[in-house]
């Protein structure tokens, strides 16, 4: 029997509402599709920094090491700037530490969740988002400067606006030929492992950002080369913003960089009927466990009320179990998610009903055993 030891940082806000669904299900799961399993819960995030001055210990990484998988609720806190959390959360930390270097988000609309499109109908979009999660313009380098700081005198040259400015700040971009090709290549792969059409389309913009994104096309071509099973296109990022919209049955698999991505995947959300459906994995290269997480935040305004919709985090799971080798229960937990959506019974108040988080969750939990012990 296979067996599976997960980390569970449950976090802020929703976090823990969320992940307490997530654990009924795997629970509900485990014994009728043939696993075992272990889960240690970390209690790290922003309640841990009000309390102790950092959102996980020192060591955390090391320990977390350890783990098949990591399953996170959500991080944020309103009594903490974003950016503050962004630079000492656990998110961040995790993915740099095990190089979680592409963010996967399906874009699978359930039907029966809140679809915002006229067209097409939302059973007719199935594409995936790989999102490279370690570099571009989010690695955190530039600055803020004077315009007289002779650091940055050939800049402010560039233009007049410049000079009459009264500070300005630099954001570098940083695009690396090995780091484009690994998440390149690992959208091709799932590309490979789909049905039907297999299409990668590659979110770029050369002619407005020609260092970084020329680089990120050449290994586009080049990886496309070595994979001609797989048909592949690109896109600049703005026709594709507009291809998201009206035509997203065209897409298959989307591969960007973390910018573009990131703009994207939250695009995909509202597709998906809002931040309570979209799920998320964070993957590296294997020898490290993949962080999984739902891709909606802590939500502040709803929680403690037991009203947050478990369907992001219970679709998570389902990619989680995928990953660990569990295919059997990753198919019935989203069969199951899916068939309650579609039922449309148990409802939370997002989705215009007043069922709460746990009843949601029973009744996911109760269809996937069921499931499985039918199979
Ligand atoms: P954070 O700062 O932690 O990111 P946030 O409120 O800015 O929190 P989200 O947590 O992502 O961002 O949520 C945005 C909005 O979406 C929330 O105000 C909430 O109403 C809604 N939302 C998010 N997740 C869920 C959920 N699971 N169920 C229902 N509504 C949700």
């Amino acid at each position: 029997m296979s067996s599976h030891r997960i980390a569970v940082i449950d976090g802020d806000g929703i976090g823990p509402e969320v992940v307490a669904e997530v654990l009924r299900v795997l629970d509900a799961v485990a014994e009728p599709a043939g696993f075992e399993y272990e889960t240690t819960l970390f209690p790290w995030g922003c309640r841990y920094y009000v309390e102790h001055g950092h959102t996980m210990p020192a060591d955390a990484i090391a320990m977390l090491a350890h783990y098949d998988a990591i399953f996170l609720g959500a991080v944020g806190d309103p009594r903490i700037a974003p950016e503050e959390v962004a630079g000492v959360g656990p998110v961040l930390a995790i993915r740099f530490g095990f190089d979680q270097y592409a963010n996967i988000r399906p874009v699978k609309p359930l039907p029966g969740a809140p679809y915002p499109l006229a067209r097409p109908a939302p059973d007719a979009i199935d594409f995936t988002v790989v999102r490279e999660a370690t570099e571009g313009i989010y690695v955190g380098l530039g600055g803020r400067f004077a315009p007289d700081d002779p650091q940055v005198a050939e800049i402010v040259a560039m233009r007049k606006v410049f000079e009459q400015s009264s500070e300005i700040a630099l954001q570098t971009g940083v695009f690396s030929e090995a780091g484009s090709r690994r998440v390149i290549e690992r959208a091709f792969l799932l590309a490979e492992e789909r049905d039907g059409r297999r299409l990668v389309t590659s979110a770029t913009k050369a002619n407005a950002m020609k260092h970084g994104m020329s680089l990120w096309n050449d290994v586009f071509a080049d990886v496309a080369r070595e994979h001609p099973d797989v048909q592949s296109e690109w896109n600049n990022i703005d026709a594709l913003a507009m291809r998201f919209v009206l035509k997203p049955e065209s897409l298959d698999v989307v591969v960007a960089p973390n910018l573009f991505g990131d703009i994207l995947t939250d695009l995909s959300a509202a597709l998906l009927g809002g931040l309570g459906f979209a799920p998320s994995a964070n993957l590296g290269d294997g020898h490290f466990p993949a962080m999984f997480e739902p891709c909606h935040g802590s939500a502040p305004d709803i929680s403690g009320k037991g009203i947050a919709n478990p369907t992001a985090s219970l679709l998570t799971l389902a990619m989680m179990l995928e990953r660990l080798g569990e295919q059997a229960a990753a198919r019935a937990v989203e069969d199951a998610v899916r068939s309650v959506v579609a039922a449309g019974e148990v409802r939370t108040p997002d989705m215009g009903g007043a069922s709460s988080t746990e009843e949601m969750g029973r009744a996911m939990a109760g269809i996937a055993a069921e499931m499985l012990a039918e199979r």
